[in-house]
């Protein structure tokens, strides 16, 4: 049986958004979800001069400006994964990113000298906030937050918020990458994502996971990138060394509840690698096997319930053990 359903694709936060409505005739509402993520835009984007961000970013050093109650939640939220992750997320990153400009610029490699002027400017605790007059501020002349890292999740969790307050049963939200679905699939079998493979054409995928009521979430090197003398330089960037995070991994998947905090998660996780959460039985890691990883309780991120999935820079994929029944390799 074919179930009807309505369809949206639009630009917005730098990327194409989806949205899929099954058993719904109703354009409004999507007309309502889109407006709900361009508004997002509007007031979180770094590259829109009358968004919150870019008023914080060119008042920095200058004392508080007001901000929407939206963004003001997007900043503390991602103040609290800074604090999770020992500073890894860090949404002052932006002087790095500028400086990169990976995916603007046309494979340009900054000297040590401007990596190290800029990674000066990076540190979430110069971001004052005021809660009661909901206002932000950055202490320091040249800094700047970019929430290229969070915002996408938070647009998300709106959306799905918008659909069920309206009834809205069984969906399926893509906000460029960031996976969001609403109940079961129409015939009330389980979704079936697609894990893609970091090193192949989009739509060729590695895995396919099973799942309803979740998000699913992907930060990967292979998103914008260029390669110079066989060496990988994408958009996730180190605040530590300044430069694309480098270590065994091509990308990080984060199945959760909520996917603002899964978006945080994977950018954390792109950094910080799997030891980040679990250290007590890190499988051996054998070709073609899925390798499961024990959740140990030194997780950096406390009881955040999720799951993940890492693929490695030898397309080895490592997932948490929660995954064993939902996960199957291709
Ligand atoms: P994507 O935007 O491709 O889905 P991510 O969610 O991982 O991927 O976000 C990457 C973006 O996050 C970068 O383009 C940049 O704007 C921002 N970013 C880069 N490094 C960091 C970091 N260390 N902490 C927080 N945000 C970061
Ligand atoms: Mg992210």
């Amino acid at each position: 049986m074919q179930h009807e359903y309505i369809e949206r694709s639009f630009f917005s936060l730098g990327t194409v958004n989806y949205i899929k409505l099954y058993n719904c005739k109703d354009q409004s509402l999507l007309d309502l979800a889109q407006k709900r993520v361009m508004d997002i835009d509007d007031m979180m984007s770094a590259y829109k001069a009358d968004s919150d961000i870019s008023k914080l970013n060119s008042n920095s050093g200058r004392g508080f400006i007001d901000i929407h109650e939206d963004t003001y939640k997007l900043l503390s939220r991602s103040i609290e994964f800074s604090t999770m992750t020992s500073g890894a997320f860090d949404i002052t990153i932006r002087p790095l990113v500028t400086l990169w400009g990976i995916g603007k610029k046309k494979n340009f490699i900054p000297s040590e000298n401007e990596v190290s002027v800029c990674k000066k400017l990076v540190n979430y605790k110069n971001i004052i906030l005021d809660h009661s007059n909901c206002r932000a501020a950055l202490e320091n002349p040249g800094q700047a937050v970019d929430l290229g890292g969070i915002a996408k999740g938070f647009a998300a969790d709106e959306v799905k918020r918008i659909l069920v307050e309206n009834e809205i049963d069984s969906a399926l939200i893509n906000l460029g990458g960031n996976i969001l679905t609403i109940g079961n699939k129409p015939d009330g079998t389980l979704w079936q994502i697609g894990i893609q493979n970091p090193l192949a054409a989009t739509g060729q995928h590695l895995g396919i996971v099973s799942l309803s009521e979740k998000t699913i979430v992907t930060s990967g090197s292979n998103e914008r990138f260029f390669i110079k003398d066989g060496v990988r330089y994408h958009h996730i960037l180190d605040p530590l060394s300044g430069k694309p995070a480098d270590n065994c991994l091509l990308s990080v998947t984060a199945i959760a509840s909520g996917s603002m905090d899964a978006d945080a998660i994977t950018t954390s996780l792109f950094i910080l690698g799997f030891e980040a959460i679990a250290l007590n039985e890190l499988k051996q890691i054998v070709n073609n096997e899925i390798n499961y990883i024990e959740r140990s309780n030194t997780s950096v991120f406390g009881n955040l319930g999720f799951e993940a999935i890492f693929i490695t820079k030898n397309l080895e994929i490592i997932a948490t053990s929660g995954l064993k029944e939902k996960l199957r390799i291709l």
